[in-house]
């Protein structure tokens, strides 16, 4: 019998909070509609706010009974104009100065930049790209602080924009002050996931994770891959970090962009044969910021992520400012469970199992797909076994994982088809049995059903695991 009946959705929910959805009640409704995760995009947002906002989740998901984690995603070492007292209309041909070290033009089309270095980076006859590569200008002159740039593509030019200049190391630290202090936030705040933006080498996730662990955060780092020196440094990046963000934004700006689906490829493939979550992030639903619907492309672009079997699919601006946050939830919940249930690509096959606790994973994941068990439960501790049963990507089980501590079960949240549940550890094999067999049974799994089950055995002081196949009564 193959459990296709009740699926559950495997492939996880990111969601960033913004103005569309900041209201009480709609994170309310994100959360009930399935979000797993809220990102906190501190490009934008103030503390209060973000505090404000973490009380209502943290409220919000023990009312539901559903574990909801946070990220917070730093602004990183980008480069981004200053303000500007009304936006501005640029046309090609244009002449645009970016002036630094607070250097004052009287030219007509002027704006500052945040990065003293640009002068130097860049050259004469280089291209910069401005807004998510809307605005294209080149340079055609430079002075000490001063860079005269004639605009190639016209658009409007607005206050704080990012700006991309693809294929140059960017001589800002890997965490601004800036960062620093949102980090801080974060960790006051009890965020569970920290990203990295333009994260450049293994040594920044690293920094990153030693400010956590002195500040006492159980914090988790994410590498978001947004440029090609993160690209060439792929395989150390994903090594180092708990977890990896595929920001396509970023990334196909830097990146030609015919290199994206390649490289959304690598990384996804690595990530899971290096059991290390991968989040697909942004453009996913880009068009219902806008619209009611998705466009076919789209569609096809989530079933593709979840055919590939990414941990995490994330929205940006669909749910922080878009017109149609719920519903844009509820597409990627039809897409997904559709797809899963279809198959995937299977890059779990390329797992090395080294020690024994995995290939003890490996046989649980073994028997579940071949007698069709729609769960495999694990008592764990720190949540370790039940991420190594998720990396192995079991073809029908969702995988439940009994846990005694709260922070744990967020910090699962991460995780493909990992559904944590906080318990108190049963003293024996039968209580186990059966606390498995009553939660399963309100998560609408029937009887007849077959489920697998890892648990300890004391024996002589020491710790066995034993796998059983249990029939649900
Ligand atoms: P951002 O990162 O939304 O913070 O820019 C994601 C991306 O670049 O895709
Ligand atoms: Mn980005």
């Amino acid at each position: 019998m193959i459990p296709f009946k009740n699926w559950k959705r495997r492939t996880k929910i990111i969601a960033t909070l913004g103005p569309a959805t900041e209201s009480g009640e709609k994170i309310f409704s994100l959360i009930e509609k399935g979000v797993d995760v809220f990102r906190f995009n501190m490009s934008h947002g103030n503390p209060n706010w973000v505090r404000e906002k973490v009380g209502l989740i943290q409220e919000f998901s023990k009312r539901l009974g559903k574990y909801v984690g946070m990220l917070l995603d730093t602004q990183g070492p980008a480069i981004r104009t200053g303000d500007l007292p009304d936006p501005m209309q640029l046309k090609p041909g244009d002449s645009f100065t970016f002036t630094v070290r607070g250097e004052k033009t009287d030219d007509l089309h002027s704006v500052s930049v945040n990065y003293d270095d640009i002068v130097n980076d860049i050259h004469v006859g280089d291209v910069i790209l401005v807004d998510n590569g809307n605005i294209q200008m080149r340079v055609i002159a430079k002075e000490k602080n001063i860079l005269r740039c004639e605009v190639l593509t016209a658009g409007v030019m607005k206050s704080r924009r990012h700006i991309n200049i693809p294929g140059v190391r960017i001589n800002l630290p890997p965490l601004t002050q800036k960062d620093l202090r949102d980090i801080q936030l974060g960790i006051e705040c009890g965020m569970d996931f920290f990203a990295l933006s333009f994260v450049r080498e293994a040594n920044d996730c690293d920094l990153l994770r030693q400010i956590l662990i002195s500040k006492g955060s159980h914090g988790k780092v994410v590498a978001k891959i947004e440029d090609q020196l993160a690209v060439k440094n792929l395989s150390q990046i994903i090594d180092s970090a708990d977890a990896i963000m595929i920001a396509r934004g970023d990334l196909g700006i830097e990146c030609p962009f015919e290199e994206l689906p390649i490289i959304q490829r690598r990384i996804v493939k690595s990530c899971i044969q290096k059991r290390k979550p991968v989040i697909v992030a942004t453009h996913l639903l880009e068009s219902m910021i806008m619209n009611p619907a998705p466009t076919r492309a789209e569609i096809t672009d989530i079933a593709n992520a979840v055919y590939e079997q990414a941990d995490c699919v994330m929205l940006s601006g669909e749910t922080a400012s878009g017109k149609y946050p719920l519903e844009c939830i509820q597409i990627l919940d039809r897409v997904a469970v559709r797809t899963e249930k279809s198959g995937g690509a299977g890059y779990a096959s390329l797992v090395e199992l080294f020690d024994d606790e995995e290939k003890l994973a490996k046989t649980a994941v073994h028997l579940a797909d071949d007698v069709g068990a729609p769960a495999i439960c694990v008592f764990t501790r720190f949540g370790h076994l039940s991420t190594l049963i998720a990396g192995l990507r079991p073809r029908y089980s969702l995988i439940y994982a009994f846990c005694p501590d709260e922070d744990v079960c967020r910090k699962l949240t991460l995780h493909y088809g990992v559904e944590p549940c906080l318990v108190v550890f049963p003293k024996n094999q039968e209580e186990s049995i059966e606390l498995v067999e009553s939660y399963l049974k309100k998560k609408g799994i029937e009887s007849g059903q077959k489920i697998v089950l890892i648990s300890e055995v004391p024996l002589r002081g020491e710790r066995d695991r034993y796998i059983l196949l249990h029939q649900i009564h």
